[in-house]
């Protein structure tokens, strides 16, 4: 029942309410603003146009929820990872909401919402909607392409690509009196999925921070690490574990396995497979879906038990969890933790209490109920699709707005680094905090 407390519609939005009667954009963000995650933002003017920007939760135990929305009657979703889209069906349970988003967005929803609603079921986790509320959600979902304007209320807006993952947009919104970029998260780097994203100039920035104060390593050179790493487990005559994301990060991972042409037996689990399967289907959201197709026939998608049992004595096993929470990779590192040529390569951030952490800090992880010690060797690589330090920077400069509004970071030497960086160069920098409506 804690749900109900948190989330009773009408009754705990802390937003401002009271008209608006100067030329000042409101922006309020219910969370995500200081943090990492747990996105949702409301912006208003004059005019009484009111939108929502994301509504996502962070997917831990017990989840991390953002404050409840206040009546809105449209939601843009900038892409279709879980801490941006996991609570918009409560939007359409609550305000029947319209739901913009891209095509490829909008595919992945379903499966996203769908796995969500199984995970908390299973976990007994509260979640703020039922059955009912995603399939309201998917009759309220309007799909845009990248770059056609449409309008809500007196605003114009439009999609850009904003590299990340396919589909992930930035959003340009043009109110009768501001022009302003929100870039969802984003990275001007392309990846193996996605071409990366391009500035344009505007008055006001909204952008993601999640790599203030921090630089990725050279890709190729991190790559060619990782390429190296797995040769040499493999020559040793043991298999590779790369726990990978499902949404982007896994598919790019056989993606430079593929560009390696090494002759690798490489398997795929997961729920990564069917996202492969809907990068496939939606070709004008790719880079390039003939690689993609040939990395599909290539790859060994694992579909039954007997598939696993294969894939134990393969080259490389990519699977979920990403970060070692569960799904298959517990299943596969069961097996695999009892010969010390196997080996662990992690792909991506661990965040704290997560399964990673646990073995890379303590070389120990909670498996189907039991603690128990991993003496396999464990590596981690840096395979962002957000934009790092400099790039934020860079971006910045050639979008050259007056004001930017930082979020989606957590508060660090490294933001206040780049806050001073930015000012330096004239714009005013905001660092707004969660469950408070500023004017600007
Ligand atoms: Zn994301």
């Amino acid at each position: 029942m804690i749900f109900m407390v948190l989330y009773t519609p009408g009754s705990t939005s802390s937003y401002d309410l009271t008209p608006i009667d100067d030329d000042n954009l409101r922006y309020h963000f219910l969370g995500g603003g200081m943090e990492v995650g747990n996105v949702g933002c409301v912006l208003e003017d004059k005019t009484g146009t009111r939108i929502q920007i994301d509504y996502g939760f962070v997917p831990t135990n017990p989840p991390n929820f953002p404050e409840e929305a206040p009546p809105i009657s449209d939601v843009i979703i900038t892409h279709s990872h879980i801490d941006h889209v996991g609570l918009a069906p409560w939007l359409v349970a609550s305000h029947d909401v319209n739901i913009h988003c891209t095509k490829m967005t909008a595919d992945l929803l379903e499966m996203i919402w769908r796995d969500t609603y199984k995970v908390s079921s299973i976990e007994g986790q509260p979640l703020p909607w039922d059955k009912r509320d995603l399939e309201d959600a998917l009759n309220n979902i309007v799909i845009h392409s990248f770059d056609s304007w449409s309008e809500i209320g007196e605003w114009k807006w439009r999609f850009i690509p904003a590299g990340h993952i396919p589909g992930a947009a930035m959003i340009e919104i043009h109110t009768p009196t501001r022009k302003i970029l929100w870039t969802g998260d984003f990275d001007t780097k392309s990846s193996p999925c996605v071409n990366g994203a391009e500035p344009i100039h505007v008055d006001i920035l909204f952008m993601e921070t999640t790599y203030a104060g921090k630089e990725q390593p050279n890709r190729d050179e991190e790559v060619q690490r990782f390429i190296t790493r797995v040769v040499d487990v493999v020559e040793h005559g043991g298999t590779c574990l790369v726990p990978a994301f499902a949404n982007g990060r896994g598919q790019d991972i056989l993606a430079y396995l593929w560009d390696s042409k090494l002759d690798l037996e490489v398997h795929f689990d997961g729920m990564g497979k069917r996202i492969l399967n809907h990068f496939i289907d939606n070709p004008d959201y790719v880079r390039d879906v003939e690689k993609l197709k040939e990395i599909k026939r290539w790859a060994r998608l694992v579909s039954s038990k007997s598939d696993r049992k294969k894939a134990i004595d393969g080259d490389v096993i990519v699977t979920t969890s990403g970060m070692l929470n569960g799904g298959p990779s517990h299943w596969y590192l069961n097996r695999l933790r009892h010969d010390q040529r196997n080996a662990i390569l992690l792909t991506g951030y661990q965040a704290e209490n997560s399964g990673g952490r646990s073995l890379l800090e303590e070389s120990r992880l909670d498996i189907f109920g039991k603690t128990v010690d991993i003496n396999l060797q464990v590596d981690q690589y840096s395979f962002s699709n957000h934009a790092d330090h400099s790039q934020l920077v860079k971006f910045v400069k050639d979008v050259n707005p007056s004001d930017v509004i930082l979020f989606h970071g957590n508060p660090s030497e490294g933001q206040e680094l780049l806050k001073k960086e930015l000012q330096n160069f004239g714009t005013t920098v905001h660092q707004p905090e969660n469950k408070r409506s500023y004017l600007l």
